[in-house]
């Protein structure tokens, strides 16, 4: 049977994650969060006092295995879905993933997946780069203060502890490395269809998505 690929990107805070998570689940296909695997490497880097430096990090993929299993990430076979979340591993995701080395080894993994089965995936590169010919592709947007604002509540209900600001900050300084990051950075492509989600729901979002696709 032939694989579909589904591509998702957009900035953190969108709403890509719920979108794309819902969509493989209405679909019967598996979701790949490729933020999550940037996360698990910046997880185990500050978990075991790894400089975030180029060669350390590349090392250290070497001897590391990340998996999905049942929509849950795996690092060296210890669950790590909801450690992965926290605001300092975000901002160390977010600098560890424009090393080369890095993005060309959990690209390779990325590829691998969609390649053995069909799969809704979300990031930053994947219409782009990874799955540069997807079935269909979606670029899901929202202002900064929209976004800011999710990303604080899902903090506040998982009892992290950060402001507003620290959030909207923390954001600005993301996007400004996704969008220039010489390596595959954020970007919409040209057979992309952008959907803004400062107005809609994730129900219409959901439907939106699922609507181009019966098309
Ligand atoms: O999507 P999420 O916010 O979980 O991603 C965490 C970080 O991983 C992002 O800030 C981004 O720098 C990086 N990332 C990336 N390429 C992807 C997915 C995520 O560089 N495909």
């Amino acid at each position: 049977m032939k694989t579909i690929n589904i591509a998702i990107d957009g900035p953190s805070g969108s709403g890509k994650s719920t979108a794309a998570r819902n969509l493989a689940e209405d679909l019967g296909i598996e979701y790949i969060d490729t933020g999550a695997m940037y996360r698990a490497a910046a997880y185990k880097a500050l978990r075991d006092g790894v400089p975030a430096e180029e060669a350390a990090i590349e090392k250290m993929l070497e001897n590391s295995e990340i998996d999905f299993s049942g929509g849950r990430i795996y690092l060296d076979g210890a669950d790590i879905s909801g450690e992965i979340r926290a605001l300092e591993v975000s901002a160390a995701a977010s600098e560890i993933s424009k090393f080369n080395s890095c993005r060309s080894r959990l690209v390779e993994l990325q590829r691998r997946i969609a390649e053995s089965k069909s799969v809704v995936m979300d990031g930053r590169d994947i219409g782009s780069n990874v799955l540069p010919d997807a079935s269909y592709k979606f670029f899901i947007t929202a202002s900064i203060e929209k976004r800011a604002e999710r990303r604080w509540k899902e903090l506040q209900e998982k009892g992290e502890d950060a402001t507003l600001e620290a959030v909207k900050e923390d954001l600005k300084q993301r996007d400004y490395n996704d969008t220039h990051r010489k390596l595959n950075p954020l970007i919409k492509t040209k057979d992309a269809v952008e959907i803004i989600t400062d107005d809609i729901n994730i129900e219409e979002v959901n439907e939106l998505l699922k609507s181009y696709i019966k098309r």
